[in-house]
């Protein structure tokens, strides 16, 4: 058994996987995308770097006039100080080596400042790349002659100044409190898609409870969304209503017992009173109406029987090859005494049916269909029985001209019990079970079983037995 109080909701559950699943993505996406950012931040900062290099290159060569070899110092200076200030500390010489611009000799105090400034913030920022001042020597040409060179000094592989920082870390920041804003909508979301679906879990598992306790009446009402749900719910409904069916059926059923057994027990009872009081004389012929009460009795009681091996056994059924034909001329055979004695004539046509059957039980529901025939069918009436072979069934019918059968009793007469006028029954004895019985065997075959008739001139029963074997 297991320990209901300790297993943990299924709200909770779901809540704490939606939860847990919702976290995972974020934190998988929030760190894909900081690392796809800080690498485009690298990349772009390296290519800054090459790119200012080359521009200070070509700035510089700019400022030398080839006629008369002079380099614009002014234009040099200011070229070094914005250098300078972006991070690049530049020495320009001439062609024969001479100083033209330093930017060191010029402003010792702010180069320092400005590299020291570049390393503590990389210093701080990526530590991981270990990077430090470098220096690059470029050849100044023009037209392709030797002008002079320049030296500079700048941090590697990369840097980046504050701006960019304070940049990378406000996008960092959106994305967080993106993250935190999806993750708290996810849990909300996810909390009431839980409820929503425990509600309907908890109220069918309400709804089996209660079936198990006995009542086969409840039914889950409410609308389902989930599909899922929605087919475990009308399963449980659809065995609820089957349970309640059941139910019913046993009620009605040993009613319906009761009530058929009653009549002859009163009268055998009223009979043999009057009889042991003195009332009566025991005449042959009264002992004789007793003897009749008691064979009806015992009657429906093996029809009873029959019946219930036929509704307990539907899943064990004896199947082997059975000719149709064949049958049906044995079964006319064993009923030949009856209908000689009323002074019918059957006869049976058709041709060879092979089916996969249960032979007794076939047998069965044959002779119960040709004994209706006789029992229902006035002397010297007729009844044909005939065979017919389809690709798919093997199929018998049983036509007789006897009294028929009323329209409004049609619908009925394959229930259990069900007679029609109880006063024609009287004499011929029937139980109502018979019917029931060949509708059960058919049924258990994957068979059906038709009738059609009309009062006053006869019936017409058709039964199908399926050939493929299952
Ligand atoms: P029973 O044992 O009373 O014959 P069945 O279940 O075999 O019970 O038949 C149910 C009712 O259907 C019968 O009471 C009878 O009135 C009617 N019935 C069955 N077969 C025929 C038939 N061939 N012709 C006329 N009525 C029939």
């Amino acid at each position: 058994m297991i320990k209901l109080h300790k297993l943990p909701s299924f709200r909770t559950q779901l809540t704490l996987i939606i939860t847990m699943l919702v976290f995972v993505t974020i934190a998988v996406i929030s760190v894909l995308a900081n690392s796809m950012i800080n690498k485009e931040f690298e990349d772009y900062a390296r290519e800054q770097q090459k790119e200012h290099t080359r521009d200070i290159v070509t700035n510089l060569e700019g400022q030398y006039d080839l006629d008369s070899n002079i380099w614009s110092v002014e234009y040099v200076h200011g070229i070094g100080m914005s250098a300078l200030y972006d991070g690049y500390v530049i020495q320009v010489y001439d062609k024969s080596g001479n100083v033209v611009w330093d930017a060191k000799n010029h402003n010792m105090e702010t180069c320092n400042q400005v590299m020291m400034d570049i390393m503590n913030l990389m210093e701080e920022k990526r530590p991981e790349i270990a990077g430090h001042f470098v220096t690059k020597n470029v050849v100044l040409t023009q037209n392709g002659q030797t002008i002079g060179s320049v030296t500079m000094e700048y941090y590697g592989p990369y840097f980046l100044n504050e701006t960019e920082f304070n940049f990378m870390d406000s996008l960092n920041l959106i994305l967080f409190i993106i993250g935190a804003v999806a993750l708290v909508c996810a849990v909300i979301a996810g909390g009431i898609l839980a409820k929503r679906i425990s509600q309907s879990v908890i109220k069918t598992a309400d709804i089996a409870k209660q079936i198990s306790d006995g009542n086969y009446k409840i039914r889950y009402d409410g609308t389902i969304k989930t599909r899922e749900l929605s087919e475990l719910v009308s399963a449980i409904n659809h065995m609820a209503e089957s349970l309640e069916n059941q139910e019913n059926l046993r009620k009605r059923l040993t009613t319906d017992v009761a009530h058929e057994l009653r009549t002859p027990l009163t009268s055998v009872a009223s009979h043999l009173e009057a009889m042991i009081d003195g009332l009566w004389e025991p005449t042959p012929q009264r002992l004789q109406s007793c003897n009749e009460e008691i064979s009806r009795l015992s009657g429906l009681v093996s029809d009873l029987e029959q019946l219930a091996k036929v509704e307990n056994e539907n899943l064990r059924l004896q199947k082997v090859e059975v000719d149709l034909m064949e049958l049906t001329k044995t079964v006319a055979g064993n009923l030949e005494m009856e209908s000689a004695k009323k002074n019918m004539v059957t006869t049976v046509n058709g041709e060879s049916s092979l089916v996969f059957a249960d032979r007794d039980r076939l047998n069965q529901v044959l002779t119960n269909l040709l004994s209706n025939a006789i029992k229902y069918t006035s002397k010297s009436g007729k009844i044909s029985l005939e065979v017919q072979d389809t690709k798919e069934n093997g199929i018998v019918i049983i036509q007789d001209n006897g009294i028929g059968i009323p329209e409004k009793d049609l619908p009925h007469i394959f229930e259990r019990f069900y007679r029609i006028d109880q006063s024609r029954n009287r004499s011929t004895g029937g139980s109502g079970i018979g019917l029931t019985i060949v509708k059960s065997i058919v049924v258990a075959h994957g068979g059906s079983v038709q009738v059609e008739s009309e009062y006053g001139k006869g019936s017409k029963f058709t039964i199908l037995i399926p050939k493929e074997i299952s």
